[in-house]
C-alpha cells in the first residue's frame, strides 16, 4: 500500500519514511465511508457520535461532514496506557461523556484499532448507559495485532502491522497535523 505522497506537490515532512494512504486516498475513502454508514442507519436516523480524541479528531472532522444525518457530538479521551507499564494494559476513560446516550443510535469514532483494548473497554462502557443501537468505525485497522476479540463496523483501511503517524495519530504529540498516514524513518522514532 505504499503510495507516492499526495499529487498536489505537497513536500513530505522530512521525518516520514513513507506513506501509507495519501491526502486523496483519504477523501475518496472517508466519503465512501458516508455513504456505508448513511445506508446502514437511513437518511433521517439521528446518530450520536462519540470520538475518541486526540487521535480521531481529524477523522472526525472529516467524517462528520460525509453524513447528512442530524449529528450529535461527544468526546472522550482515554489513558494512554502505552506509556505505563504495557502489562497492565488497563485503558481508563478520563472524563465523562456529556450527552445523554440512553435510547441513542450511537456510532463509536476512533482512528485506529490495534490490540483492540481500547475499543473493547469503551464499547462495554457505552452499553452500559443502555443505547439503542452501538456500532464502531475506525479510519485504521491492524488485524495483526488484535489481543482481544474485537472487531469494527466500519473501516476505512486494513494496514500492516507498523506504527502510523498523520491525520491525527501522533508519536509524541507530534506530526497530528500531517495530511497524509505515514512511516516515520527509524531514527525519529524515539522520544526526544
Ligand atoms: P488498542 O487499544 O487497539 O491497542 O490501541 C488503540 C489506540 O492506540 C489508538 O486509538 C491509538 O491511539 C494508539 N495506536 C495504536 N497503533 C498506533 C499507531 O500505529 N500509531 C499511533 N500514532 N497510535 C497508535
Ligand atoms: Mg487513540
Ligand atoms: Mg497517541
Amino acid at each position: 500500500t505504499v503510495a507516492p505522497p499526495s499529487p498536489d506537490g505537497e513536500r513530505l515532512h522530512p521525518h516520514v519514511e513513507s506513506v501509507l494512504v495519501t491526502e486523496e486516498q483519504l477523501r475518496t475513502r472517508i466519503a465512501e465511508l458516508g455513504r456505508e454508514i448513511r445506508v446502514v442507519y437511513g437518511p433521517d436516523e439521528e446518530l450520536t457520535l462519540i470520538s475518541i480524541i486526540n487521535g480521531a479528531l481529524v477523522f472526525t472532522a472529516d467524517l462528520l461532514r460525509e453524513l447528512e444525518n442530524p449529528i450529535r457530538l461527544d468526546c472522550i479521551r482515554i489513558s494512554s496506557y502505552r506509556d505505563a507499564v504495557e502489562s497492565r494494559g488497563v485503558p481508563q476513560v478520563l472524563g465523562k461523556l456529556t450527552l445523554d446516550i440512553a435510547k441513542k443510535h450511537v456510532l463509536v469514532i476512533d482512528d485506529i484499532l490495534d490490540t483492540g483494548k481500547t475499543l473493547d473497554f469503551v464499547t462495554r462502557m457505552i452499553r452500559k448507559h443502555g443505547p439503542t443501537s452501538l456500532r464502531v468505525c475506525v479510519l485504521l485497522d491492524k488485524k495483526d495485532r488484535r489481543t482481544v476479540d474485537f472487531e469494527a463496523d466500519f473501516v476505512g483501511f486494513s494496514i500492516p502491522d507498523q506504527f502510523v503517524i498523520g491525520y491525527g495519530l501522533d508519536f509524541a504529540e507530534q506530526y497530528r497535523n500531517l495530511r497524509y498516514i505515514g512511516t516515520l524513518k527509524p531514527q525519529f522514532q524515539h522520544a526526544s
